[in-house]
């Protein structure tokens, strides 16, 4: 069973989510609720999926990038995780622009700073303390859908003039990442 993902403008995407008790993640209903989480992740297909873009206002999520199953994605993996009233700290806070879409904002991209390394508390799907150290792209999945569990969205922290619908991206994707090499280049990145 696949659970319905809500459009940007449901309000739920807009609020703050209610922390979780240990005794509540261990309820039956918050185990489901993980397990078909995860299905419709994996069935969208998406990196990560926050309870408030399934209607829960919850600080859940779950994240995963299997490269294996998803192609041109080499390098990115990211294992399953369940991430429960997580906590951010920046470790380095050096801005880095990166493309992002969202489930919630179907059919569009843009560029988003994100804070190059972060450091999150959280609890696991047992309700365990759990520490994850991240950079590059796990930092910005980690950042983009934490960011859903206090109801920001990636939109609101985008470089706006880099909005696009997917069609035009792939359409102007050789163009963009000529563009995006020039500038990192610039930036003595490379
Ligand atoms: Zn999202």
């Amino acid at each position: 069973m696949l659970l319905k993902i809500v459009q940007v403008g449901h309000p739920v995407l807009r609020r703050v989510g209610k922390t979780l008790t240990k005794r509540e993640i261990l309820s039956p209903r918050i185990q489901q609720l993980i397990e078909l989480m995860r299905e419709t992740m994996r069935d969208a297909p998406g990196v990560g999926l926050a309870a408030p873009q399934v209607g829960e206002s919850l600080q859940l999520t779950v994240i995963e990038d299997d490269a294996g199953r998803r192609e041109g994605a080499a390098g990115k993996r990211l294992p399953f995780r369940v991430i429960i009233n997580p906590k951010v700290e920046v470790i380095d806070s050096a801005a880095v622009m990166g493309l992002e879409g969202c489930l919630s904002v179907a059919g569009f991209s843009a560029q988003v700073p994100r804070a190059r390394a972060v450091r999150v508390q959280a609890l696991d799907h047992r309700g365990r303390p759990v520490k994850i150290e991240a950079r590059g792209w796990q930092a910005r999945v980690l950042q983009h859908e934490i960011d859903h569990l206090f109801g920001r969205l990636y939109i609101d922290r985008m470089d706006p003039r880099t909005f696009t619908t997917n069609e035009n991206l792939s359409r102007h994707l050789a163009e963009a990442s000529v563009g995006e090499l020039e500038h990192e280049l610039r930036l003595g990145k490379r």
